[in-house]
């Protein structure tokens, strides 16, 4: 599948044809708004440093400062102000979002005073059946759920462990858990009318060559795209790891047969601010130059 061509742009819902990740030719034109109000997570992904912002969506290096929800709404009313090509909101870390309970009280803030624009948010999955009926009745429209395996065995090297309902799970079980719940959670959000993204981080010698698996899997599941990442090698995993770009190339051919491909990801902080890929003039930015 073709991420321009076939998008079939007209006849495709409001939350995809002006969401820029969701669609190639959005990203042109309309830009998102990521708030930082969830730095806690729930697991322990083995290519995570948690002083970075979550690696399934953003790059590491930089650290997003948290904003409490109050703040989340001051900066969304700062960048709308005068008018604006952002169309979402998109809760992205640094955490885990459906961990944060200041997730849910941002988006009810937010999208209380600004009824226009798209709610989003990206998971490791393991809240998500906790929380998609909250999630609707917020008027989140827009889900990412990273996926990294359909094998516990090869989740047991993914993942360190897994915190769920106060208990902790290591090895396969851990996995075996997480996958459960990734699984029910997307169904819950498909059956709802979201539209789910997946996002498969990919690590030779790991899960590389179960990628098609995966992508088969999800698009029998009605997910409308997946973004496949390169690890980002640090903590367990190094430069052997990552895939070349020519590989990565090849196996977006093999999983284009199966559901739309997104290519054009830029592992955004989960700060960013406007079009994907332009300068984001964060008041937290903390590069010195673009
Ligand atoms: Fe890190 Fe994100 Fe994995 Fe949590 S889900 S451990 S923040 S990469
Ligand atoms: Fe979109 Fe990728 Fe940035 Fe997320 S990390 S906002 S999917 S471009």
């Amino acid at each position: 599948m073709n991420d321009d061509s076939n998008e079939n742009e007209k006849r495709l819902p409001a939350h995809i044809v002006k969401h820029p990740c969701f669609s190639a030719i959005a990203s042109r034109s309309y830009g998102r708004i990521h708030l930082p109000v969830a730095p806690e997570c729930n697991i322990q992904c083995n290519f995570c440093i948690r002083k970075f912002d979550c690696v399934n969506e953003s790059r590491p290096g930089v650290t997003s400062r948290i904003l409490e929800p109050i703040e989340a709404l001051a900066r969304v009313d700062e960048v709308m102000a005068g008018g604006s090509d952002n169309t979402v909101v998109g809760i992205a870390g640094p955490g885990d979002p459906l961990f944060n309970p200041e997730t849910f009280e941002t988006i009810r803030l937010v999208g209380e005073k600004h009824e226009d624009m798209l709610y989003c948010l990206s998971t490791n999955g393991l809240l998500l059946p906790d929380y998609v009926s909250t999630l609707k009745r917020l008027r989140v429209t827009n889900i990412t759920v990273t996926m990294n395996t359909l094998d516990p065995v090869i989740g047991a090297k993914i993942y360190s462990f897994v915190k769920y309902d106060g208990n902790v799970y290591h090895g396969e079980e851990g996995a075996r858990l997480l996958l459960q719940k990734q699984i029910e959670g997307i169904k819950a959000a498909v059956a709802e009318g979201m539209a789910v993204k997946v996002n498969t981080v990919l690590i030779k010698n790991v899960n590389f060559d179960e990628v098609e698996e995966i992508a088969k899997k999800i698009s029998s599941m009605g997910v409308y795209m997946h973004n496949l990442m390169p690890v980002i090698p640090q903590f367990k995993f190094d430069a052997s790891h990552r895939p070349s770009p020519e590989e990565i190339a090849r196996l977006r051919e093999r999983c284009g047969k199966w559901l739309l491909q997104m290519k054009h990801c830029r592992q955004c902080r989960s700060d960013a601010v406007g079009k994907l890929g332009s300068c984001d003039g964060s008041p937290s930015c903390s590069r010195s130059s673009c």
